[in-house]
């Protein structure tokens, strides 16, 4: 009996929780327990909610949710409680029909056409249902019980079917059993030997979080094939159990139950909802359709939201009917809808078979790591080039080949836009320059506005092509092979291959890399992955390298450009092994690398997905860094001091002279006061005041650092004609000596790299680690490391 049922004033004992796995947690999280009585305190039909009184409090269920709680009624509150001590002969009767019905486990077997399921009903509850080697044997569900280890099992077979979409009678009549019986636990049926297709049912029964065992039928093929498979670690990567078995002979089929037991009474560790993941841009439209189906009290219960929402961008049509005929459910559809088409249009192919393949290389990932197949199996196309992009002697060269072909690419072709960008810019500024009347007004528009954004965008045709080139490989799915190569390499480092992407990412910038570390299952991974990100040398520092190593190092400019990427990736490779072994123990959850199959991206795809990364950029040059330049252009503006009060005051001037670090409050601006009261903790790396200053103004947004110096050095008039570089190595008029030298410019590019990850940076850290305290530590312990690091390669270079 269902707890929907029961009037009000009856008292009924829980026996189970039915429909999926995240209402049942939280149900059970709001106290109903197996062998808790529960009692209806108000019932009037056709009101909902219902109020229930459960462990001497009061909640409310829906009526929809109360129909998935299965009780067992008994006449009294009292003999309720008598069950739990030792009570009547009454109590002991009633307790023993507990016993009985708790222990009573419906399963139902589910799985492809010929996979064996008959025949595994048939041994298991000694029935002799037909057998056939063709599809279509078992037209309708038979049912049998049977008994096993002081369990009763009511078992079903049911029709064999590919998928649970709804294109034929017998999915929609799978589907329609496990919506209306909810069966207890699913035995997935599946043939060892033709797993890569068995798997994609699987793969649709996850999503529907129901509590299941794989059954790896026809094990006897597999091993007369040849074929190795580590099904336990498997089974562990997907979170459902598997159990080998071989229904003709009857071996396995204990173990098997066995196992079904431990699942029912949730005993088993291994179980655990995955989410197979559909790529980026479908995982984003389904949050939406997700987030409006659990919006959303009236859909029922039975399946999960995710489940929901993935058929909902299918174009099932049964479940788009079923939610059309919920109140609200009108507007999900029209989400979904709109979701789908534009889905549709950007990816030149239908969701469905996007969603499809997607399944199939999540499949292909998992197999790809336990399965080692026999001499007997059969290649295709992906396998053949799997086995030489993945091989242990070709895949790293070619890897290291492709990495440097992008870098190249990004560096030598994206000169050409480079150039016409800052011609563009530097006319901008002249027409403002002319058209304008002097004042603050103009210097605001022309140094303040201009310069300082104009100073980034320019950098806007790299990252674009960077995007392009990432976005290109993802889609194509070689990434996916190159997380595979580097798997090996990211567990000596307490992480996982699926870590890699987002770390190559973080070249172009921090920010979509952080986000794009949500594919990492493992929380632990996935916050280490975040936090080492910001070391990756992301594009807005290249402009300090590009000035300060062509200025300081003109001979090895490549040479500390190559030194400076190296240094970001081993600061991460150490950070990453201090956080695993002092914040986070190692967690071995196994989770598949999904190996989509090779496609040709369609130029569409690739330049969407370039323009979403790429959109992220332009956002922070119209906020961030635009209101940054004008902020560091106005501290550097302001005071206006009178000028003749300055040449007419000598002793100030030559008190300058002989201290240029000292704050002169008639002559400095705000930025200047600034920098020369924080520059004596950077004194010891070889800081002036104006490298503090830009330092400073690089917090907002790295790409302000350089901007910053082209304003600090365009003041002296004798040499504001030249440029930047050699601004920087001209001596100052006021001590006589350069700013920099190559010792301290070699600190200045290693502080920029590896201080204080920029505010967009530390925002998605907070965000996507779910706590500002991580974002704070990203700020204080990147600096501090920066600091040190920038402290030990000054000091060597000052020895040579
Ligand atoms: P169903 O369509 O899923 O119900 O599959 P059936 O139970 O009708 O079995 C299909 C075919 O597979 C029959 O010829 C069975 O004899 C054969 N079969 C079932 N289980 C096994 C097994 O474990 N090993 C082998 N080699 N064949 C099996
Ligand atoms: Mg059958």
């Amino acid at each position: 009996m269902r707890l929907s049922e029961l009037e009000t004033g009856q008292t009924g004992i829980i026996i189970k929780i039915l429909g999926h796995g995240a209402f049942r947690k939280r149900v059970i999280e709001m106290g109903f327990v197996k062998g808790h009585p529960v009692k209806v305190l108000l019932h009037a039909p056709l009101k909902d909610p219902i109020k229930y009184s459960i462990m001497g409090y009061n909640v409310s269920l829906r009526a929809s949710e109360a129909a998935l709680i299965e009780v067992m009624p008994v006449d009294s509150e009292q003999e309720a409680q008598q069950l739990n001590g030792n009570g009547t002969t009454e109590s002991e009767s009633l307790s023993r029909e507990l016993e009985n019905i708790s222990r009573t486990i419906n399963v139902a077997l589910i799985g492809n056409p010929n996979c064996g399921k008959t025949s595994l009903f048939n041994i298991a509850s000694g029935a002799k249902e037909h057998v056939g080697n063709y599809s279509g044997v078992t037209v309708d569900a038979k049912t049998g019980r049977f008994e096993h280890r002081g369990y009763h099992f009511n078992i079903i077979d049911l029709p064999g079917t590919y998928s649970l979409t709804s294109y034929s009678p017998e999915e929609l009549y799978v589907r329609n059993y496990l919506r209306d019986k909810t069966p207890d636990v699913i035995i997935n049926v599946a043939d060892a030997s033709n797993l890569e297709r068995n798997l994609y049912l699987t793969t649709e029964l996850i999503d529907m979080d129901h509590s299941m065992v794989i059954a790896l039928n026809m094990y006897d093929e597999l091993r007369r094939d040849g074929t190795s498979l580590d099904y336990n670690t498997l089974g562990k990567m997907i979170g459902v159990p598997m159990v080998p078995v071989v229904a003709r002979t009857g071996e396995g089929i204990g173990p098997l139950f066995d196992e079904v037991i431990e699942v029912f009474e949730g005993r088993n560790k291994a179980v655990r909802h995955i989410h197979v993941s559909l790529g980026n841009d479908i995982e984003n439209a389904l949050r939406l359709i997700i987030d409006a189906i659990k919006a959303n009290k009236d859909i029922d219960r039975h399946f999960s939201p995710r489940y929901l929402a993935i058929k909902l961008l299918e174009g099932d049509k049964d479940t788009a009917a079923r939610i059309a005929r919920i109140s609200g459910g009108d507007e999900i559809l029209q989400l979904s809808r709109r979701l789908a088409d534009e889905l549709n249009r950007v990816h030149g192919d239908d969701v469905a078979s996007v969603i499809a393949s997607a399944k199939y290389g999540f499949i292909a990932g998992a197999l790809h790591e336990t399965m080692e197949p026999g001499e007997r199996t059969k290649e295709n196309t992906s396998h053949i080039i799997d086995a030489f992009v993945t091989n242990k002697l070709f895949g790293f060269p070619l890897f290291f080949l492709i990495m440097f072909g992008i870098f190249w690419l990004t560096f030598s072709l994206g000169q050409y836009p480079m150039d016409w960008i800052e011609s563009g810019v530097a006319w901008l500024s002249e027409t403002v320059q002319n058209l304008m009347s002097d004042g603050p007004l103009k210097d605001l528009v022309a140094d303040g506005i201009i310069g300082g954004v104009g100073g980034v965008i320019v950098f806007l045709p790299n990252i674009l092509i960077l995007y392009f080139c990432i976005s290109f490989m993802e889609d194509s799915g070689y990434m996916a092979r190159a997380a595979f190569i580097m798997d090996k390499v990211m567990h000596r480092i307490g992480l996982h291959g699926k870590s890699f992407i987002p770390l190559v990412m973080g070249f172009g910038c921090n920010v979509p890399a952080i986000m794009a570390t949500r594919s990492i299952e493992s929380r632990s991974s996935r916050l280490i992955t975040i936090l080492i990100n910001p070391f990756m040398s992301c594009s807005a520092r290249l402009p300090i390298y590009v000035l300060l190593a062509g200025t300081f190092f003109p001979t090895h400019s490549a040479l500390v450009f190559m030194c400076m990427y190296v240094l970001g990736i081993l600061v991460a490779v150490v950070t990453a092994k201090m956080l695993r072994r002092f914040f986070f123990t190692t967690d071995e959850t196994p989770f598949v690398m999904e190996l989509p199959p090779y496609r040709l991206p369609t130029m569409k795809a690739s330049l969407r997905h370039t323009w979403a990364k790429g959109q992220q950029y332009l956002r922070k040059m119209g906020g961030t860094i635009l209101v940054a330049s004008i902020i560091v252009w106005a501290l550097n503006y302001f005071p206006l001091h009178d000028s003749d009060n300055t040449t007419a005051d000598t002793t100030t001037a030559s008190a300058a002279v002989a201290d240029d670090n000292a704050i002169d409050f008639n002559r400095d601006s705000y930025l200047q006061m600034l920098g020369k009261a924080v520059n004596p903790v950077m004194e010891p790396i070889g800081f002036h005041w104006r490298a503090t200053v830009a330092a400073l103004a690089g917090v907002p947004a790295k790409e302000i650092v350089v901007s910053t110096l082209g304003v600090l050095y365009t003041n002296d008039d004798e040499v504001s004609d030249a440029r930047l570089g050699e601004r920087l190595t001209a001596p100052s008029h006021i001590t006589g000596k350069p700013d920099f030298t190559p010792a301290s410019a070699m600190a200045f590019m290693i502080f920029i790299l590896l201080y204080c990850p920029c505010i967009a940076t530390v925002v998605a850290i907070s965000r996507e680690s779910g706590s500002w305290r991580w974002g704070a530590f990203a700020m204080l312990y990147n600096t501090l490391v920066a600091w040190l690091v920038a402290f030990g390669a000054y000091r060597v270079m000052l020895l040579f």
